[in-house]
């Protein structure tokens, strides 16, 4: 076929599909609806606030949703639950900041708690939607066929105008964002990092990507062949990364509240935990191992 031809019937699938999206409306079903319901936390508003420089918490209470200023522009890192959108741009009007500043969302990795609300900030905000490389096609089918929870937990589907991978620098005037790739959770879950400075003190500030197998099956897995393999070099990437304010999709991962609670204290320097990525990754690692060992053992019985 000629690429000219090849490329037309590409734009016409690609239009297909996004008027199919548009066309939809979303549909929660039970087993999305039961999961939200079990997690308050992440739909419980929170005050936005500053968590150091130009990074702010935007989030519900217990997702963690980012956003980083700058004059070229503003990042938003993350979306919530399918919902938390309208909470999240309020929180975000709530700081003085016009939702149209927003130039790029980064996604962490493509499941309903971090990639829910995608769509709708991205219509709202007209900012392009980033990505791991290897979770695009789940952003863009909503989370239906996912290799571990098949259709259990949709969302809204969300295109994704830019694809990344390991190390890839992003420059938004002098703000880089460096993704890392950690995969396992999500084939293309990504670590994200970029400094944030308050007059000369600079930080590296890392929103973590999710290292956890939550019933995820390790062995002979047939849609994820590499899974512990992967796994095993997310945890090495995340515990050697430059690492000053750990952040996750999850705050609670890093132990983020007890933090910012102590710098509610009156401790000005909490917010700060240098060995919290090497801290959480090794965590990760020992409950991964351990599950592992079971779920090898549980095999070699039945063999
Ligand atoms: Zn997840």
């Amino acid at each position: 076929m000629k690429s000219s031809m090849r490329l037309f019937i590409a734009a016409v699938l690609v239009s297909i599909a996004h008027g199919a999206i548009a066309q939809q409306p979303f549909r929660m079903p039970a087993s999305e609806q039961k999961n939200i319901a079990d997690n308050p936390s992440w739909t419980a508003p929170q005050k936005p606030f500053r968590i150091y420089g130009n990074t702010w918490y935007v989030g519900p209470h217990g997702l963690g949703v980012f956003l980083i200023t700058a004059p070229t522009g503003d990042v938003l890192i993350d979306g919530g639950v399918p919902g938390d959108a309208g909470l999240i741009e309020g929180n975000i009007r709530g700081l003085g900041i016009d939702l149209h500043a927003i130039k790029w969302i980064l996604n962490s990795h493509a499941h309903s708690d971090h990639a829910g609300g995608l769509a709708q900030l991205a219509d709202d905000t007209g900012a392009q939607v980033i990505a791991g490389a290897a979770d695009a096609p789940l952003l863009e089918r909503g989370g239906l066929d996912d290799p571990e929870y098949g259709n259990r937990f949709p969302f809204p589907p969300v295109h994704v105008a830019r694809k990344v991978g390991d190390g890839e620098r992003l420059h938004l005037g002098d703000l880089v964002l460096t993704a890392r790739a950690t995969p396992g959770h999500t084939k293309g879950n990504t670590t994200w990092a970029w400094m944030s400075c308050e007059g000369k003190r600079c930080l590296h500030m890392v929103d973590v990507g999710s290292l956890s197998a939550p019933g995820f099956k390790l062995i002979d897995n047939s849609n994820d062949p590499n899974l512990v393999k992967d796994f095993e070099h997310s945890f090495a990437t995340v515990a050697a990364l430059p690492c000053d304010i750990p952040l996750a999709p999850h705050p609670e991962m890093v132990d983020f509240w007890e933090r910012v609670a102590k710098r509610e204290h009156g401790d000005a320097n909490a917010s700060l935990d240098p060995a919290g990525c090497r801290a959480y990754a090794q965590d990760a690692r020992k409950v991964f191992e351990a599950e592992l060992a079971e779920q090898r053992a549980a095999a070699a019985l039945t063999r």
